[in-house]
């Protein structure tokens, strides 16, 4: 069975001191849960250690939104996987559309950043997803297929069986519009059945593949409750302490 996994991905919000009520908020209310899923919480690089004091506490675990492709050295305004491994830090989100599109992340920089990922025991969050013309000219499955294979398949079994993948569709981030059941439902078996073909049934029946886009305390049982999606990685409402709570309890 894949892990469940709710990871809350924060963007880039909050002061220091909103991010410290966050997490506080957080902790405090998952003090009386029971949650399925392990939650994951990603704030801004700055919060990180404040979120590692605060997760010791707490059953949370804590991500990165961004690592860089380097190792180390002379890569001003870059953190490295080792920095983040040495704060407590377990999954990092890669390939997120907003950094594909923004930064221009192309297949190879995303490539290194989860050699990075890897070498350095952090867990990767690959995010893939196509953008509403590829979707509205029936080419979204070669889309992601194209980014699971670039991104990911050049690891080996053991380095693959590490990754974690959310699908999200762009056209469903921050828009208030979600994939339908079906279409997170089809996404994801389209996604298991490439990892099948490259790494066997075992590796693709124990990998989680969470679904990102517009989840909600509304709509989230939906779309976890179907086959072969695992969770999900959840934008704008993360910053709602109970919103966020509900999307966790969504998860069976
Ligand atoms: C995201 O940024 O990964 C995301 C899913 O955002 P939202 O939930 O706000 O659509």
């Amino acid at each position: 069975m894949p892990k469940k996994i709710v990871a809350g991905n924060w963007k880039m919000n909050l002061t220091f001191t909103e991010a410290d009520d966050l997490l506080n908020e957080i902790a405090e209310l998952l003090e009386n849960e029971t949650i399925e899923a392990q939650i994951v919480v990603c704030p801004p690089h700055p919060y990180l250690e404040m979120a590692g004091d605060v997760a010791k506490e707490s059953s949370f675990a804590i991500g990165a939104q961004n690592l860089s492709p380097f190792e180390s050295g002379a890569y001003t305004g870059d953190v490295s996987s080792a920095m983040l491994k040495s704060m407590e830090v377990t999954y990092c989100i890669i390939g997120h559309s907003e950094r594909r599109k923004y930064y221009n992340e192309d297949d190879k920089m995303l490539t290194a950043k989860v050699n990075q990922a890897i070498e350095h025991q952090i867990i990767p969050i690959f995010c893939v997803g196509e953008a509403l013309p590829e979707r509205e000219a029936g080419k979204h499955f070669e889309t992601v297929r194209h980014q699971v294979r670039h991104g990911l398949f050049h690891l080996d079994t053991n380095e693959f069986s590490e990754v974690v993948i959310a699908y999200e569709p762009v056209w469903a981030i921050g828009t208030g519009v979600t994939a339908s059941p079906e279409q997170a439902r089809e996404m994801h078996a389209y996604i298991r059945q490439l990892i099948d073909e490259r790494y066997g049934k075992e590796v693709a029946d124990t990998t989680s593949i969470l679904y990102g886009g517009s989840c909600n305390a509304k709509n989230a049982a939906e779309i976890f409750s179907q086959q072969g999606v695992d969770g999900g990685l959840i934008g704008g409402a993360s910053l709602i302490p109970k919103e966020f709570l509900a999307i966790c309890k969504a998860v069976k």
